[in-house]
């Protein structure tokens, strides 16, 4: 462990987490590596939401230990969701409200509030949808309104929950291209996806069944390699 490059952005040691009378995560041990994309991959229901939201805080760890590299409050991108797409908001202000975490104790959105929303939005080309309700918008569109959220808070740890789920192949690229440009900027960020295209793209990649991490490391072994007939359908198929 020299340079800050190889100091973890999260470490989990021993953690468990869970629901009131759910244990969902049990005795994880991984590292999250700073300033890369983390795939995390598995079937439904093997914990990818829950760990997403230990990483965020807001799922507390029954035991164990959560270490990040920095006191910044990560920026977590919800799945998508019935509520998220009837909220009666723009999509500005659906991005703005990445900036709420930040505002003053008047609340006011300062200068560098309304760059980060209009910077963000452009980022994800949806500058054009501002004034329109997120109602309104195609499912990709709502989707990058969500990222441009996330993006907008300014943390330097971005997570994301399926953020290509259901989306077409075009907005998919698109979201990988956009989420792989943040990092090599600078930002930790961690998207449970079953997208393998994404996943292979990744620097990162963990693994999850039954709560369990079943495999982590660079994704060519975790996808291609010896791995293999460990992954769940469909990664194991090409
Ligand atoms: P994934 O995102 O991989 O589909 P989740 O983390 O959502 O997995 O779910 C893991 C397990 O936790 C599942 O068995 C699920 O039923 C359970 N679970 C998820 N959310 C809750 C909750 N709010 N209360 C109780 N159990 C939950
Ligand atoms: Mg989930």
């Amino acid at each position: 462990m020299t340079g800050p490059e190889q100091v973890p952005q999260v470490s989990l040691r021993g953690v468990s987490a869970g629901y009131a009378r759910t244990v969902v995560l049990s005795q994880l041990d991984l590292d999250i590596p700073p300033l890369t994309v983390t795939a995390v991959m598995g079937p439904n229901g093997s914990g990818k939401s829950t760990l997403l939201g230990l990483l965020a805080g807001v799922i507390p760890a029954t035991s164990g230990t959560v270490v990040h590299r920095t006191g910044v409050r990560p920026a977590f991108v919800v799945q998508r969701s019935a509520v998220t797409d009837a909220l009666p908001l723009t999509a500005r202000e659906a991005v703005a409200m990445g900036r709420w975490g930040r505002l003053g104790p008047f609340r006011r959105p300062s200068s560098e509030d309304r760059r980060a929303v209009e910077s963000s939005m452009e980022r994800l080309d949806v500058a054009d949808l501002a004034e329109r309700q997120l109602g309104e918008l195609s499912g990709g569109q709502r989707q990058r309104v969500l990222v441009a959220q996330g993006l907008a808070q300014g943390a330097d740890l971005l997570l994301l929950d399926e953020p290509a789920g259901a989306l077409d192949n075009s907005a998919r690229e698109t979201i990988t291209r956009i989420l792989d440009e943040v990092a090599a900027e600078g930002v930790t960020v961690v998207q449970a996806t079953h997208d393998i295209t994404a996943a292979r793209r990744a620097g990162h990649c963990l693994l999850l069944d039954g709560g369990r991490v079943v495999a982590a490391g660079p994704p060519p072994e975790i996808l291609e390699g010896t791995e293999r007939e460990r992954l769940p359908q469909p990664f194991a198929r090409r």
